[in-house]
């Protein structure tokens, strides 16, 4: 029984963003740190390991930096960890972002009763389409937005969140869920776990590793194998300080009309 969580290394958003003059971040100029959703991915996995004694196995397309990510990951409570790394991969779009990490898990080994979770979106691509790429490459179900996830037998329940509600859906494994942060708290490493963290082995994939793998040839991977062009790329200008009306119900909106009709907007 396994558990396979994607993570992704990710400029840290909170602090300042270096934007390079064609646009692009400069990732090399600012910190790093776990995706958060992933973290969410990754103690939901523990939680599922804790109470049925799943193996958890952590993978990531990255850089050689990314090792310190799996390391932290590791002594969280993660089994084990696979770099997916190669200059081959590099300037891969999200498609061939999927088929690599698909092509990754695969070639691990997907059974019955495993579960491959991700994040819902990393907080710089932002575009939230790994994960559910991955479930078609492999031909599996995929839940998104889940918020909860029970199991019995090899059913799972996962509460999906939406902007206005929720569904409860049931799926059977092998199958793909993307995790949000409504899931749970992630858990602080342990001192054990950091002891233990730095004498495991991270495993790597490369190209040569994979390129046997129906998914991986040169048309499929890496810059040559992204459909997606660029068009444009630009930081938008910075809104205007909002205005704060103050006063009880009855005024602020009265204030408020006055000054919407003379703008002429009502
Ligand atoms: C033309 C082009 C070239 C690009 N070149 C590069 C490049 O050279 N280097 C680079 O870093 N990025 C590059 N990118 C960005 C790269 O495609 C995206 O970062 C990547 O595909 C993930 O997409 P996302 O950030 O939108 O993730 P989302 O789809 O929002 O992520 C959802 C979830 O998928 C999983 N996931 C996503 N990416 C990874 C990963 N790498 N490893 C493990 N799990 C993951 C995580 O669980 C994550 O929470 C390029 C993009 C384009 C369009």
């Amino acid at each position: 029984m396994k558990i396979f969580v994607t993570v992704k290394q990710v400029p840290d958003t909170s602090g300042k963003v270096a934007v390079k003059d064609d646009g692009t971040l400069d990732r090399a100029s600012m910190q790093t740190i776990t995706n958060p959703d992933d973290l969410n991915a990754v103690e939901a996995a523990l939680e599922l390991k804790d109470k049925y004694g799943y193996k958890v196995i952590a993978f990531c397309m990255g850089p050689g930096p990314a090792m310190i990510m799996l390391r932290e990951l590791l002594a969280m409570g993660v089994d084990e960890a696979v770099l997916v790394s190669g200059r081959e991969f590099g300037g891969s779009d999200t498609y061939a972002t999927s088929q690599i990490i698909a092509a990754a898990i695969d070639t691990y080994g997907v059974e019955k009763d495993d579960i491959i979770l991700a994040g819902r979106q990393a907080i710089d691509g932002d575009t939230a389409q790994v994960g559910p790429q991955i479930a078609e490459k492999l031909g599996l179900p995929q839940i998104t937005y889940a918020g909860e996830i029970t199991k019995e037998g090899n059913t799972l329940t996962v509460k999906r969140i939406l902007e206005d509600g929720y569904m409860m859906i049931s799926v059977d494994t092998p199958c793909m869920i993307t995790c949000i942060k409504e899931l749970n708290t992630p858990r602080y490493m342990n001192v054990q776990g950091v002891l233990e963290a730095f004498d495991k082995e991270i495993e790597i994939f490369d190209y040569n590793k994979l390129k046997d793998h129906p998914l991986i040839d040169a048309t499929t991977i890496g810059l040559k194998g992204s459909p997606t062009n660029i068009y444009k790329s630009f930081t938008p200008p910075q809104k205007g300080v909002g205005m704060m009306l103050k006063g009880d119900g009855k005024e602020t909106t009265n204030e408020l009309a006055a000054i919407l009709a003379g703008k002429h907007i009502i």
